[in-house]
């Protein structure tokens, strides 16, 4: 890096930058703060990038600088008696379990993947497998730290400038950047989860496992087989799980509060955008239906319960190098299951393939404005780009608009600035917030830009 700006900072250009869907590319200037000092220094049109795992342009900003919040990744504080660490925005998940997994503490609410930062989790304010239990992930923060477009750094969280604090949940970077979180963490027994797989022939019956209280459990989702059509329609696999107590852990695992770490395998290359066709993946589907289905009750290992996807690193290259599009919507209980039907059929009739489709059931809606949850039913669908995509995405959007539903931001990277406001009813309430935090407008993104944020 070339140092090149008033605050001393190297700045870098990144000429084809992309969250994780590898679409769309942007050229961005970055920075990368190596201390605290350093961060409170960036000046100017800027947005903050955690480890990249949005999967569109939330972390893209093409007209001003990229804050790179990487190296800010320090542990400041743990409180054994409240479960709450304080650690610097950059750190990761996979660095917060590392370190507390085997002292018996694991993290409250996870997304799919350990490889992104606390910052970019509270700023999407993500959501788990147990959403229906324990909301979204900044319920369980008890304050963050927030740099503002002035400089300033204030404290905010849901005692502390309550406004400020569920504007920046959810708020996708635009009030400031985030520089601390304190997360109040959750007591495990062990690494291990109890889990429990059913075959949902349909979708109908899929949804009655994600909704009757006598299949709850902690953690609950569905695959669904996109490509199933007729009366196995939103045929999927049910999946349940609850952290398994030490007595519960067979002895050939070794210690129950660790696992084995596991050999990172890669892919050193993008497959051929024809690899991923409506053949295979009815290959894939069928086969992963019937040993999945079939798999009964069973002990996992934490990581390939909650992240299955990042045994294989880089593995977006899956998808070609186009790239793909994740499409995740969520539609309100009344409707979900018709909606959802509606979605799917669309999909299957249009033969595109999405290899992974995931079905969970919502629990209520938190009090972050631009927070994605509401109560309802939510798919998420990677799908690989190609001719014809968007116009069918569109179609999904008029769908999920029409029913009241929603498009989550971390996912997007194409939708319309009609479907973004209909969905997202207090938008005015969030930028009258950032107005007065923001009254330039410093902190924005592509996605901001896009959807007129
Ligand atoms: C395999 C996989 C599975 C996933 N599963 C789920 C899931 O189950 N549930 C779910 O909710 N999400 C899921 N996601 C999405 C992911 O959890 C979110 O996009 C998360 O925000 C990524 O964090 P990051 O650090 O990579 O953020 P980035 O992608 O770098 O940034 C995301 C947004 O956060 C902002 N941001 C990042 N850091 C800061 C900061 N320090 N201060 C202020 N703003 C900041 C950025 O400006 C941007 O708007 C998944 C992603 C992948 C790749």
């Amino acid at each position: 890096m070339t140092p090149e700006r008033a605050d001393g900072l190297a700045v870098k250009r990144l000429e084809g930058l992309s969250g994780w869907g590898r679409h769309p590319l942007a050229a961005c200037s970055a920075v990368r703060p190596e201390r605290h000092r350093d961060l409170l220094a960036v000046q100017g049109p800027r947005l903050a990038r955690g480890r990249g795992r949005s999967y569109g342009d939330a972390a893209l900003r093409s007209d001003g600088t990229v804050v790179l919040t990487e190296r800010l990744d320090r542990f400041l504080e743990f409180d054994e008696t409240t479960g709450i660490l304080r650690a610097e925005s950059g750190a990761t998940l996979k660095d917060v379990i590392d370190a507390f997994l085997p002292q018996g503490w694991f993290l409250p609410v996870t997304p799919g993947t350990q490889y992104c930062s606390l910052g970019g989790c509270l700023a999407a304010d993500v959501h788990g497998k147990n959403h229906h239990r324990a909301g979204t992930f900044s319920a369980h923060v008890a304050g963050c730290g927030l740099v503002l477009a002035s400089g300033e750094r204030v404290v905010c969280g849901p005692e502390e400038r309550p406004e400020l604090y569920w504007a920046t949940a959810g708020g996708m970077g635009l009030t400031g950047i985030i520089d601390e979180v304190a997360l109040r963490l959750q007591r495990v027994e062990s690494a291990y989860l109890k889990v429990k797989h059913q075959k949902a022939p349909d979708l109908a019956t899929a949804v009655r496992l994600l909704s009757d209280p006598a299949h709850d459990a902690t953690y609950t989702v569905a695959w669904i087989d996109c490509l199933a059509t007729g009366s196995s329609l939103g045929r999927g696999v049910f999946m349940a799980g609850e952290h398994a107590a030490q007595h519960e852990v067979s002895l050939r695992f070794g210690n129950p509060k660790s696992c084995k770490p596991k050999r990172q395998k890669r892919l050193p290359f993008d497959l051929p955008a024809w690899a991923l066709n409506p053949v295979t993946v009815r290959l894939f589907n069928s086969a992963y239906y019937a040993a999945q289905g079939s798999k009964g009750t069973f002990v996992s290992r934490y990581d390939s319960f909650f992240y299955p996807l990042d045994g294989v690193l880089d593995w977006n290259r899956l998808y070609g190098k186009r790239g793909f599009v994740q499409y995740q919507y969520v539609l309100p209980t009344a409707v979900a299951e018709e909606g959802t039907a509606e979605i799917l059929g669309r999909l299957s009739h249009s033969k595109r393939a999405s290899f992974l489709a995931v079905l969970k059931r919502f629990g209520p809606q938190g009090p972050g404005m631009l927070s994605f949850p509401m109560e309802g039913l939510t798919l998420a669908l990677d799908i690989p780009v190609s001719p014809g995509l968007f116009e069918l995405l569109d179609e999904l959007d008029g769908i999920v608009m029409k029913l009241g539903g929603r498009v989550y931001l971390a996912k997007d990277s194409r939708t319309g600035r009609e479907v973004f406001k209909a969905g997202y009813p207090r938008l005015e309430e969030f930028l009258a917030i950032r107005r007065s935090v923001d009254p330039e407008g410093l902190f924005s993104s592509d996605l901001a830009r896009r959807l007129g944020i």
